[in-house]
């Protein structure tokens, strides 16, 4: 995530703090300070916010390990103000997977919380009442971090989709019905909380406003993308392959492409050295060259190289996957060894557009 700073690597998961977490840690001082607390207090304040933060890190390490357990791998984990996030390579699909993994999160609080009250006393609810209130100091403190984790483990088992707790409801779902039927319906039950969690987050904690939003556009998103899968189903690369496409030598001077681009309708080029695919160039990158060096540059020099090749029978649902990963213009397809055509994500788009046409469905959502 842009503005990260990254903090080490564990089990091969890079771990970073975003850097809107030191607007958290301000906050926190600001507040104590304002308060008049001692320099005491708000070392412990702070202390306990750091010791939360820890917490949310090893939840978000128990998604990843149990997906790393799936083969799944995890690209790093990021620490936000309103929690953490652990950017898995893909999300199981077969649900008994998938559950294990949202399921892995809340239970490392759990067991926190378990390991915790062994060396606790836990007080009756009268002066529980009096202890949380008094602010975090050395006799409250497990006392408190306790009690986040109890609440970290249900508020992330909220059914209020894509979190914890929805993904569970999906992977439920997704036992008896279709997975991108099974979405939907989670992902209506988590907007209708989002829309819950905004409502309330106006009277009591401006925090779950934002979560509000991200859950609902999460699950939008997620609900397109399941939806847009299905559809996709039962197709191969073959299927939408173009075989028209301009290509350009990687020699040609950017002068050439700018040529190309106002002559033709095409807007992204196959980039070729010695009959091979060495990358791609669109027009946003035709652009950049001309403002930056003009178009005496090579079009090797400001092509993009992170060239990915698809295979003519690979199936399309996971051609969609790995064009949505790369955000690559343009893919080059073969067959063997032999380059049969090209794809990009409008073919792809145009594809579901006639064949939602076909179907009748008038309503697509992309
Ligand atoms: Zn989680």
């Amino acid at each position: 995530m842009k503005g990260s700073l990254k903090l080490g690597k564990i089990a091969g998961i890079g771990v970073f703090v975003h850097w809107t977490f030191s607007i958290l840690i301000a906050f926190i001082i600001f507040s104590n300070y304002r308060a008049e607390h001692s320099i005491e207090q708000i070392l412990w304040s702070l202390t306990f916010i750091l010791s939360i933060f820890f917490t949310v890190f090893l939840h978000e390490l128990g998604h990843a390990l149990a997906a790393k357990r799936y083969n799944i791998k995890t690209k790093d984990i990021t620490l936000l103000p309103i929690g953490g996030l652990a950017r898995l390579e893909s999300i199981p699909e077969k649900p008994k997977e998938e559950l294990v993994v949202a399921l892995a999160g809340p239970a490392v609080n759990i067991g926190l919380a378990v390991i915790t009250v062994l060396f606790i006393a836990l007080p009756d609810p009268e002066s529980l009442t009096v202890q949380l209130t008094a602010g975090v100091n050395s006799s409250n403190f497990f006392l408190n971090f306790f009690i986040v984790n109890i609440w970290l483990a249900l508020f992330n088992l909220i059914p209020a989709f894509p979190m914890d707790g929805g993904r569970v409801l999906r992977a439920i779902l997704s036992m008896n019905m279709k997975r991108h039927v099974a979405t939907n319906i989670a992902a209506r039950i988590g907007q209708l909380l989002a829309i819950g969690f905004v409502f309330l987050g106006f009277f009591t904690n401006p925090f779950l406003i934002f979560i509000g939003f991200f859950i609902f556009l999460g699950a939008q998103a997620e609900a397109t993308y399941t939806q847009t899968k299905s559809m996709l189903e039962g197709y191969t690369v073959k299927d939408v392959l173009m075989q028209h496409y301009q290509t350009i030598d990687a020699s040609q001077p950017v002068s050439t492409a700018v040529q190309m681009l106002l002559n033709t309708q095409c807007k992204n080029f196959l980039v070729m050295e010695n009959s091979t695919p060495v990358g791609t160039l669109s027009r946003e990158e035709i652009i950049k060259a001309l403002s930056v060096n003009g178009d005496g540059e090579t079009v090797y020099a400001v092509m993009n190289r992170d060239l990915v090749f698809l295979d003519a029978d690979m199936p399309l649902e996971k051609a969609f996957q790995q064009i949505q990963q790369h955000k690559s213009s343009l893919i080059p397809v073969m067959s063997g060894s032999q380059l049969v055509g090209i794809i990009d994500k409008e073919n792809i788009l145009e594809f579901l557009m006639v064949k939602n046409a076909q179907t009748g469905r008038g309503k697509l959502l992309i």
